[in-house]
């Protein structure tokens, strides 16, 4: 199906990622200072330029490992189906594990996966995100770190997609569609 034509519009720069990753990475080592390991885990797709940011940044012994989910909308109930499509290929009981996401919305994705990393008994579980909706909760979620909250407005760039499109912007934008009849499109 064809998009709507539209702009980026920079919302985060790229240098103001990079100074918030260097801060929120050193409160992870703060945090994790007498970890053996720590196992970052990236929740795919949308975290995977984060996660690359974020572990050449942390000065701590890190395994990487990715975990796939999806959450469906159900239009009978608020509630949604959260599944796994690709999970942990390595282990966490007993292990320091940071989960790492894109980006908090609704809630549900990341309340499924801790749950679901929890019942593996890991010996601590954080969490981070890089932007958070929070005036989009529908389940009560917070992150142990957050990098930029953010208005309810739909974003792209740094690994984030419209489409499966500008996951490879060097920067955090929102979507602005051009044939809207606002004054933006008549400037
Ligand atoms: P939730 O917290 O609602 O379960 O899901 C969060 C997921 O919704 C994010 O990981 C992301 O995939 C998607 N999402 C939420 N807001 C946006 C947005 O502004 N842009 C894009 N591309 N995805 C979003
Ligand atoms: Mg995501
Ligand atoms: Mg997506």
């Amino acid at each position: 199906m064809p998009t709507r034509p539209y702009v980026i519009d920079q919302m985060i720069t790229a240098k103001a990622i990079a100074a918030r990753i260097e801060a929120l990475c050193r409160e992870i080592e703060a945090e994790f200072s007498d970890t053996k390991k720590l196992v970052v885990v990236g929740l795919l797709r949308g975290s995977f330029v984060f996660i690359a940011d974020l572990v050449r940044e942390l000065d701590l012994p890190v395994e990487v490992d990715f975990l796939e989910a999806s959450s469906y909308g159900n239009e009978m109930k608020t509630s949604r189906e959260v599944r796994i499509l690709k999970d942990l290929r390595g282990e966490i009981a007993n292990r320091d594990v940071l989960v790492v996401e894109d980006i908090i919305d609704t809630g549900h994705t990341m309340t499924h996966v801790t749950h679901l990393l929890e019942s593996r008994h890991p010996a601590r579980l954080k969490t981070i995100a890089l932007l958070d909706k929070p005036s989009r909760r529908e389940v009560e979620f917070r992150a142990d770190w957050t990098g930029f909250e953010i208005p309810d407005e739909f974003v792209v760039g740094y690994g984030i997609d419209f489409a499966q499109r500008n996951r490879n912007l060097p920067f955090i934008g929102k979507v602005r569609f051009t044939d809207e009849d606002s004054p933006a499109t008549h400037e």
